[in-house]
């Protein structure tokens, strides 16, 4: 028998399924992502046991339409993308298809969801493995989806191990996450809460859905841990050259906009340190480390001693960035960073040098 064999198609999906979801995190950016892909408006997260237990979405979105239900945990079955080239195009944040097909490879999922036409009636489905449908069941349902994770990583004893071994600080980033997409989701009313083994329910946060991302902000964060922020509403114009093998070199440009709120520049309105900072690209939240580095630069030469609390979204061309790099989707890569950076200090300086010169807005 030759010794190179093809790996057996359960063991490829449990192997690929570990790099869509790779923790708690990753669990819940998921689940999240897709309650806001199905239009909702109320997102509950509920973690029993910090997760470890169960980790439940529910949302008041769309709802699965029974048709889909073979296919909703099928690997690279996605109601969002058709094609490769859809994807510069995008509008979802998810697009591979792959989250539920991972958590049930890694947990036992359960679905319960119901369309307008079929609330107060919906349907439990359950699912082997391999993302097959394996069950469903008619049950009392509203309108939206309810996804139940439990006994997350149960198959790989390490990561199951390491989770439980870290559980504190891993919840800690999660709610990290939770208060990102909090934030930046206008409109949508989030509310988190966790449940100790015979404990009563802890809420963790909320928020009203405001149509406001300040309004949310200090419904997260509490209005006096931010003080005074001042408005970000800066335009960068990115002129990048390219060099064709004809005599004639192209300039374009385009704008990059960013979004956001800023602690006032003076001593005594920043953060001691830089713990709450959130960035996004197009509403996405996601970790730019060099345009955090960037922010506080900056700020640290008009507030020497502090951090800044920041919360700013890049509004770019989807063409200018690409998300497709991981999985899991957490890099995202940006054409024409250096110009963006060089463009981004430069119009914070100006910004900044104007808010220290004008009088702070009195505090609420
Ligand atoms: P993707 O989000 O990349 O499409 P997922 O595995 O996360 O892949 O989800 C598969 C499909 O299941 C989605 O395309 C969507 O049609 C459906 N789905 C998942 N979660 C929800 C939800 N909360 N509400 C409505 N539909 C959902
Ligand atoms: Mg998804």
């Amino acid at each position: 028998m030759a010794s190179i064999q093809a790996i057996e198609q359960t063991s490829v999906h449990q192997i690929q399924s570990g790099q869509v979801i790779v923790d708690l995190n990753s669990v819940v950016k998921e689940l999240v992502e897709n309650s806001l892909d199905a239009g909702s408006t109320s997102i509950e997260v509920r973690f029993r046991n910090h997760g470890l237990d169960a980790i439940e979405v529910i949302d008041n979105g769309t709802g699965i339409a029974s048709e889909d239900f073979e296919s909703v945990a099928l690997k690279h079955y996605t109601s969002k993308l058709r094609s490769y080239d859809d994807l510069e195009s995008l509008g979802t944040f998810g697009f591979r298809g792959e989250a539920l097909a991972s958590l049930c490879a890694l947990s036992q999922l359960y679905i319960i969801t119901a369309r307008e036409s079929d609330s107060p009636r919906g349907t439990r489905l359950e699912f082997e493995v391999s993302g097959k449908l394996k069950s469903t069941s008619t049950i009392a349902a509203q309108r939206g989806t309810k996804v139940i994770v439990e006994k997350i990583f149960h198959n790989l004893p390490v990561r199951k191990k390491e989770l439980e071994k870290n559980i504190k600080r891993e919840y800690g980033k999660v709610l990290t996450l939770l208060q990102a997409y909090a934030c930046i989701s206008t409109g949508v009313r989030f509310s988190v809460s966790n449940q100790m083994p015979k404990g009563v329910k802890t809420p963790s946060f909320s928020t009203n859905g405001s149509a406001a991302t300040k309004d949310n902000i200090i419904k997260v964060f509490g209005s006096k841990s931010l003080r005074d922020l001042v408005s970000l509403n800066l335009q960068l114009e990115m002129q990048t050259t390219t060099y064709a093998v004809s005599t004639q070199s192209d300039i374009s440009s385009h704008i990059v906009k960013v979004e956001g709120h800023i602690s006032r520049p003076v001593p005594g309105e920043g953060r001691s340190a830089p713990d709450r900072q959130m960035f996004y690209v197009n509403s996405r939240p996601c970790g730019l480390p060099q345009v955090a580095k960037a922010f506080n630069e900056v700020y640290r030469i008009f507030n020497i001693s502090q951090s800044p609390f920041v919360f700013a979204n890049l509004v770019m061309d989807t063409n200018s960035y690409d998300v497709n790099v991981s999985p899991d989707k957490r890099t995202i890569l940006l054409h024409d960073q250096g110009i963006l950076l060089e463009s981004l200090k430069e119009s914070l300086v100006n910004l900044l040098e104007s808010e220290e010169q004008s009088v702070p807005q009195i505090r609420p």
